[in-house]
């Protein structure tokens, strides 16, 4: 069996080992220590955000995203249908309804129009507004979210942008994790850059972030004893894995790179195939292009997605539908769903290709090649 080719597999840099020795050099095992501040500063830094809490993972922040936005039992919760469970599973928690929204066809991600009229209908059904809004940057490319946001400000509904697949893309030098009242970012071990597992709440209010330390923490009320007015969370990433994501930080310009040439790579190598197609960025939108991502057209020459996908695997390569939308689900499928069939076509003829930042020429190369023997 030839090697395996992952689809994306954690990536380190070589600097990682030096802060999280130096964290076993001072003992700052635990607690929290300077690893935690230092990555929180350098996050802001990247991002343009103004005040980050790094956390145990992308979904912990949503949590307590959608908990500082004021989300409460009975609420609803409007969320991008085309993304992971995880951009949805925390409004549960959380004791709200999800409401899924499509996407549209230009970034795949949620459509303005379709959003609108969700919370309208939603305030003529329920006599409310949703409680908050989630778009998703999937893939890494951006979400229409100037737009979105502008709708949800009209109607006073704060906006949690899931920027987990997003770090570093950006509309017009403008971050993904900028826009909306809060974002997320996830460093799980198959983003663009990894803790081994973590993540963080990032944004403008100074407030609500040290908010967010403090209900990750425990909720421990300024005193000796152990005092508590608030419900909390175990949620807040150790000096160790925020060690490894100052070494990641230092590289990951260099990921976003070269896994924009990956997808270059395979835009050249199927640029003959005429059943392949690719999403490019609409004007001003730059993707950090996390997974690249093909449109498999059947009918123009019977070969599927799923033919695409088994070959591969016969080849000991990963590749991955794209997400299954969640109001396709069976854990979501009595929630209200606003759309088209945009996410549901994209759902099943779309396919991940091996993306990660360590693939080698060779490994792209094998893999064009098998996919090409179908065409040729
Ligand atoms: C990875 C991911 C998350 C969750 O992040 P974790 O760190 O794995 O909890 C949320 N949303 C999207 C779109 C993701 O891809």
């Amino acid at each position: 069996m030839p090697e395996k080719i992952y689809l994306s597999s954690p990536h380190m840099g070589g600097k990682e080992m030096d802060f999280i020795k130096e964290a076993f050099d001072t003992n700052w095992i635990a607690p929290l220590g300077p690893n935690v501040n230092n990555f929180e500063k350098e996050l802001c830094t990247y991002t343009g955000a103004s005040h980050a809490a790094v956390l145990t993972s992308g979904t912990a922040a949503i949590h307590l995203g959608l908990i500082l936005a004021g989300v409460k039992q009975g609420d609803e919760v409007i969320c991008q249908s085309f993304t992971f469970a995880a951009s949805a599973n925390p409004i549960i928690y959380c004791g709200a309804k999800p409401v899924f929204v499509d996407s549209e066809p230009d970034t795949w991600n949620m459509c303005p129009e379709a959003l609108k009229e969700a919370i309208l209908d939603r305030k003529k059904q329920t006599g409310k507004y949703p409680a908050a809004v989630i778009p998703v940057h999937l893939y890494g490319m951006p979400a229409k979210i100037d737009e979105i946001c502008t709708i949800c400000d009209s109607y006073r509904i704060p906006v949690i942008e899931d920027a987990a697949e997003a770090l570093g893309s950006h509309i017009n030098g403008i971050k993904c994790g900028t826009y909306g009242n809060f974002a997320v970012l996830s460093f799980n071990g198959n983003k663009i850059i990894t803790t081994s597992g973590g993540g963080a709440l990032i944004g403008e209010s100074e407030k609500d972030i040290a908010k967010a330390r403090f209900l990750a923490t425990q909720a421990r009320d300024n005193a000796p004893h152990y005092e508590h007015s608030h419900i909390g969370y175990n949620y807040r990433m150790s000096n160790i894995a925020a060690g490894i994501g100052r070494g990641q930080l230092l590289v990951l310009d260099s990921h976003i790179q070269k896994r924009r040439s990956n997808f270059e790579f395979y835009k050249t190598a199927f640029s003959d195939i005429e059943s392949i197609s690719f999403l490019d960025e609409p004007a001003g939108y730059f993707s950090n292009h996390w997974l690249t991502t093909i449109i498999v057209d059947e009918e123009k020459t019977g070969i599927s997605r799923d033919d695409i996908r088994l070959r591969l695997e016969e080849h000991n390569i990963e590749s991955r539908p794209l997400w299954k939308p969640m109001h396709m689900q069976p854990v979501f499928k009595d929630c209200p769903y606003y759309g088209s069939n945009v996410c549901e076509d994209l759902f099943k003829c779309g396919l991940c290709l091996p993306s990660g930042s360590n693939l080698k020429e060779q490994d792209l190369v094998r893999i064009a090649g098998i996919v090409r023997e179908f065409f040729v």
